[in-house]
This record gives C-alpha cells, sequence and structure tokens, in this order.
C-alpha cells in the first residue's frame, strides 16, 4: 500500500487513501461468521442465503452537490437514476432485481412537490423493471438530498456471476458504449458555467439527446442479462461500468488474478461522445472518456472462448480483449500496436512503441 500522509499525529486524510483503500481497510476489520454470508464485502452485491437460490442485496448513494447538481438535475431523471444504478449492481451479478428500499434525507428547501416528482421517476424505474418498492426510511438533512437506494434480488447459486471468476484466455465483452454519459455531464457543466456567467444566456441542449439521456436516465442491462441467460451462456466474470471501464478492467483482474488485454479499436464509442469531446477541447480524446469517465452503467463481463459464436449474436456487445496471466498486467492495444498500462484514472504510456 502506498506510504499514508498524515495531517497530525494519529491522524490519516481520507483523500490520501481514497475509495477502494478505503473500503479494504473497512472490510479488514470484519469477519464473516453466518454460513449464509457466501459474499461479503468486495464484489457489486453481497450474496446471502444457504439454499440453491442466493439472495443478492445492494446498496447505493447519491449525495446532492457529489453525485448530482440539482441546477441540472430533474428530480423525476434523479428518482429513475438512483434507482436503475442500484439496479445495475444486480444485473452485474446475473441476477434479477425484486424489491427495493429508498432512504431520503431531505432538506426544507424542498417542497413535498419535490418530493413527489423524486419518487414518480422512482416509480417509473420500478415498473419498467418490475421491481417493488417495499420500504425505506425518510429523515431531514441540513444540507440538500441524500438518496440510497437498497435493492434485492436473486439467482440460482450456479448462475451468481462474481469479479473472480475471470481466466487466461477468457474474451472480454462490454455491452452499449462507453463515454456518453461523461460525455452528457460535460454537456451539462458547459451550459451551467455559461448561465453562471451570464444569467439571461438560455441552455444550448440541442442535439445532445443522446449523451444527456445517457447520464441523466441511465439505465440497468437487465436486457443484457435475459439475452445472456436466453442462449445460455453464463459469464465467467461480471461487474457493471460504474467508474470508467480502466478501474473495472482492474477490478476483475485484481480479483480473478489474471492480466489483461483490450484493443483500443473495439472500445465502443458512440459519434456524439467523440463530437462533444471535439466541442469542449482538442486535448479532449473520446477514449478517455471510455476509460475513466464512468457512470454508463453498461455490464463488462467475460466468457470463454467456447461461448464465442453465442455472445457474438447478441446486439450490442462489443468483444473488447481477451484475459492474460497476472504477470502481463492490464494492458490497452493501440491501433498502432502500442501497448498502455491501464491505471484507474488515466493511463500512462509504456515506451514499448514499435
Ligand atoms: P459499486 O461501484 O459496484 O457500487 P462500491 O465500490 O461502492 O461498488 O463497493 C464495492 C464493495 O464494497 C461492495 O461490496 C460494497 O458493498 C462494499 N462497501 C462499500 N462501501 C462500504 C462501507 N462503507 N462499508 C462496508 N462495505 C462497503
Ligand atoms: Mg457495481
Amino acid at each position: 500500500m502506498e506510504q499514508l500522509e498524515y495531517a497530525d499525529e494519529g491522524r490519516t486524510e481520507l483523500s490520501s487513501l481514497g475509495e477502494f483503500a478505503l473500503i479494504e481497510r473497512i472490510k479488514e476489520h470484519f469477519e464473516t461468521k453466518n454460513k449464509s454470508t457466501v459474499k461479503g464485502i468486495g464484489d457489486d452485491c453481497a450474496v446471502i442465503g444457504t439454499g440453491r437460490q442466493k439472495v443478492l442485496v445492494s446498496t447505493d448513494t447519491m449525495t446532492e452537490g457529489v453525485q448530482f447538481d440539482m441546477t441540472y438535475t430533474p428530480l423525476k431523471h434523479l428518482g429513475y437514476k438512483a434507482v436503475a444504478r442500484s439496479l445495475s449492481n444486480i444485473a452485474a451479478m446475473n441476477g434479477v432485481p425484486l424489491q427495493i428500499l429508498v432512504s431520503i434525507a431531505v432538506s426544507n428547501r424542498y417542497s413535498v412537490e419535490a418530493v413527489e416528482e423524486l419518487y414518480d421517476g422512482i416509480r417509473r424505474c420500478c415498473e419498467r423493471y418490475d421491481v417493488d418498492l417495499v420500504g425505506g426510511d425518510t429523515t431531514s438533512s441540513r444540507s440538500g438530498l441524500v438518496i440510497t437506494v437498497t435493492t434485492i434480488g436473486t439467482a440460482d447459486e450456479d448462475k451468481v456471476v462474481y469479479r473472480n471468476g475471470a481466466k487466461r484466455y477468457d474474451l472480454i465483452c462490454c455491452s452499449g458504449d462507453l463515454g456518453s454519459a461523461y460525455s452528457g455531464l460535460l454537456v451539462l457543466e458547459r451550459e451551467k458555467a455559461t448561465y453562471q456567467a451570464d444569467p439571461s444566456s438560455q441552455p444550448d441542449l440541442d442535439g445532445y439527446d443522446y449523451v444527456l439521456e445517457r447520464y441523466l436516465k441511465p439505465e440497468p442491462r437487465l436486457d443484457i442479462i435475459a439475452e445472456l441467460r436466453k442462449r445460455g451462456i453464463v459469464p465467467t466474470s461480471m461487474i457493471d461500468v460504474s467508474d470508467g471501464l480502466a478501474s473495472e478492467l482492474l477490478h476483475i483482474c485484481k480479483e480473478s488474478s489474471c492480466g489483461c488485454e483490450v484493443y483500443e479499436e473495439h472500445i465502443p464509442i458512440d459519434y456524439q461522445t467523440s463530437r462533444v469531446c471535439e466541442e469542449i477541447s482538442k486535448n479532449m480524446i473520446p477514449l478517455s472518456n471510455a476509460l475513466n469517465g464512468g457512470e454508463d452503467y453498461e455490464l463488462l463481463f467475460t466468457v470463454s472462448q467456447s461461448d464465442y459464436e453465442k455472445v457474438k449474436e447478441i446486439e450490442g456487445i462489443a468483444i473488447i480483449g481477451h484475459i492474460t496471466d497476472a504477470a502481463s498486467g492490464a494492458k490497452l492495444v493501440t491501433p498502432h500496436n502500442m501497448t498502455i498500462d491501464l491505471i484507474a484514472q488515466g493511463w500512462t504510456s509504456q515506451d514499448n512503441d514499435d
């Protein structure tokens, strides 16, 4: 682990650790004791139960000013997204979501109508994915809105897919396209800055529908889970893309004790994602949005080579690379055959050009 910075004796700054190391540190102090705890901290969901059918549980929080900005987030969309991102974790375990609990902490800056609008979005997502709202908690908050969605789902024991099952030579697959949600966020941030500089200006969001929807109203890829099931494919490992492709590939490699090689030209990037990048800055490359942007809620999974014929039949699945051994590390191969180390934030070039 990296050297920690101590601001004063006995105090470790959270920023010196980062989210993943903090979770690791929490985990170290807890052992699971119950036979029914099949999987605890460390995957997209906890897996619980002693029977053949397992229960999947996942919880996810969105905080105003951190995960969402009320200046450009319609409450209806926020409710929908809070549920969608929680359901996505059930999809990432190859499960079916059934129930949610929703907890809100809300400041008196919000009206009853505003809370109803939030729940309108929650209801729409529940309806779309046949999920029941079965409980939650309501408290007040001194600063803004916090929403936590806990989702419960199920999967047969032999169908649960963890992050740790990838094997050498497995194919790495990815649903949909990547980086578009981050492009949507960039557009919204640009319009917010324009408005702040000149409050009489009108937001110019025409022609950005796709990237805006990807950011504001993502969908959990339960349709892909259904397609995999229909074709009898059980991925060897899976994760949802919430933090960017690079970070998720590294999770799979770490948990599966393997390496990976993904090909830049096979990473699915929509032309609208690229267009936004070009507009915002000459230095912004779409690949970087895909690797580091996050919030796409697509599925990243690995399948055995023997499933190649079946997986390639599924619409909207890209085969982006393959699994290698741990010693080879996690690599991105450019169209010019340069190999670059994948790192969680951005990537560094390796002097390996030929
Ligand atoms: P995701 O990005 O899929 O939502 P996270 O990175 O939030 O996953 O969480 C990774 C794992 O760590 C999950 O198993 C989650 O339940 C667990 N986890 C996250 N935060 C905490 C916490 N504060 N205490 C215990 N477990 C946590
Ligand atoms: Mg996840």
